[in-house]
């Protein structure tokens, strides 16, 4: 059972995540709950180290970040032992998440669940700080924004647990976030597969990294409400799904960055040197576009987008290569986003990216980039226009509570 920064945000939110694990403890499962940290305390953490430095070390921002969960979890055990039962609170070190160490963005190792067996065994109620580990060199790490979800994911498969809980401030995974569009529709099931490009797309529901966790080791993921007791959305193998919707969901982040390098000279290698800078200084590249010079000898453009977090990382690792191949520039904009339609169904159909850009253009929003895999289409835009994109592709497909979800030929609709 995980439970979301809004679920445990203030002491009468920890004690109703009390008496929910309590409660499956007494229906005789043996519990293992991921805690993340109360309401915005990740961020403001984040702004406390903003005081102390433009560029704080990442070591000791790990340090400074994983206290958010240890305080959710420690209250949460003295919670539960006031309900007559026995908690047992553990750092993710403790809980044995072994991870690499890419501080601040570790990507988990090793999960060596013998405390946490022995403590099950002992009849206690187990409850771990999410979103962190130890490194391989000893030292704490985190696992990136949103991170608590891939620690229950990851304990879940090394308890082989039967379902992985995920409770959050939302029913389950919705067709578009219901908080940008009211009528969007809650999805009874969702496959690895669309679940993978939704999270990987900016639906923070799920971290992707938790989503890929789980498919790797088949966990079952239950996404669901902790204020109400309605079942939400399963996240299960693509032969589990029933429906097969022509496109499931609308997922979007407001949080992406474009840089461009101008003037890259025309030859090969240069795209290695670029990305492989990249790469070295963990940056997360997402879409990349290069347009190549019509006439020879001339000089070529490359843009690509990081998300806004990682830009001056960027920058930074950049900044040889410009010397190194003689590149002009590198101008950034920062205030983008994207917007992606996700949906299974599409492999099969015609028509869905024209119909795509149709409707952006209607509303006159300029698609900066555009990329395509066999059941997603994203488009990168103003990070302003991102709302007004959203409600108009989620209309435009149907996808709302009250849209007939179509298997209809939309080739035949506008190219
Ligand atoms: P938690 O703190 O519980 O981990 P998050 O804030 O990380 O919760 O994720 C839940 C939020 O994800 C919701 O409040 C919602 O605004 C957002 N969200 C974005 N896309 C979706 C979607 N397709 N379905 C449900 N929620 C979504
Ligand atoms: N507290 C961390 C964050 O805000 C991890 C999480 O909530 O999953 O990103
Ligand atoms: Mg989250």
């Amino acid at each position: 059972m995980k439970f979301g920064g809004t679920s445990v945000a203030d002491a009468e939110r920890l004690k109703r995540a009390a008496r929910r694990i309590v409660a499956a403890r007494e229906e005789g499962k043996n519990v293992v709950a991921v805690l993340s940290a109360r309401g915005k305390t990740t961020d403001e953490l984040v702004s406390l180290a903003q005081e102390m430095s433009d560029n704080p070390d990442p070591r000791e921002m790990d340090m400074l970040l994983s206290t958010g969960e240890r305080i959710s979890c420690a209250l949460c055990a003295m919670a539960i032992n006031d309900l007559g039962h026995r908690a047992i609170s553990l750092t993710g070190s403790q809980a044995g998440i072994v991870t690499d160490t890419s501080h601040t963005k570790a990507r988990i190792l090793d999960v060596r669940a013998d405390r946490i067996r022995t403590a099950l065994d002992e009849g206690l109620i187990v409850l771990v700080a999410g979103f962190q580990g130890v490194s391989t060199s000893q030292d704490v790490t985190t696992l990136g924004r949103g991170g608590s979800d891939t620690t229950a994911v990851a304990l879940a498969a090394a308890v082989e647990a039967d379902v992985c809980e995920i409770y959050t401030d939302v029913t389950g995974v919705f067709s578009a976030d219901p908080r940008i569009v009211p009528d969007a529709r809650k999805l009874d099931v969702v496959s690895f597969e669309e679940m993978l490009e939704m999270a990987s797309s900016g639906a923070k529901v799920l971290q992707l990294r938790s989503v890929e966790y789980a498919r790797n080791h088949g966990v079952r993921i239950h996404c669901r409400s902790s204020f109400e007791d309605a079942p939400g959305t399963f996240v299960v193998g693509e032969q589990e799904t029933m429906e097969h919707a022509l496109i499931t969901a609308v997922a979007h982040s407001t949080d992406e960055a474009r840089l461009s390098l101008v003037g890259v000279p025309d030859e090969p290698g240069a795209a290695a040197k670029i990305f492989t800078a990249l790469a070295d200084a963990n940056c997360n590249v997402d879409m990349i576009i290069q347009n190549e010079p019509l006439e020879l000898g001339r000089k070529a453009e490359v843009s690509f987008t990081v998300p806004r977090d990682d830009v001056r990382a960027a920058q930074t690792a950049l900044q040889p290569i410009v010397a190194e191949l003689g590149i002009d520039s590198i101008d950034t904009l920062p205030e983008m986003g994207k917007v992606s339609i996700v949906g299974a169904g599409m492999k099969s159909h015609p028509g869905v990216a024209a119909k795509v850009f149709q409707v952006l253009a209607e509303e006159r929003i300029n698609i900066e980039m555009i990329s395509t895999s066999p059941i997603k289409i994203s488009c990168v835009i103003a990070a302003a226009e991102v709302p007004t994109a959203v409600r108009a592709l989620h209309s435009a497909f149907e996808l709302g509570a009250d849209g007939i979800v179509a298997e209809a030929p939309i080739g035949e609709q506008a190219r």
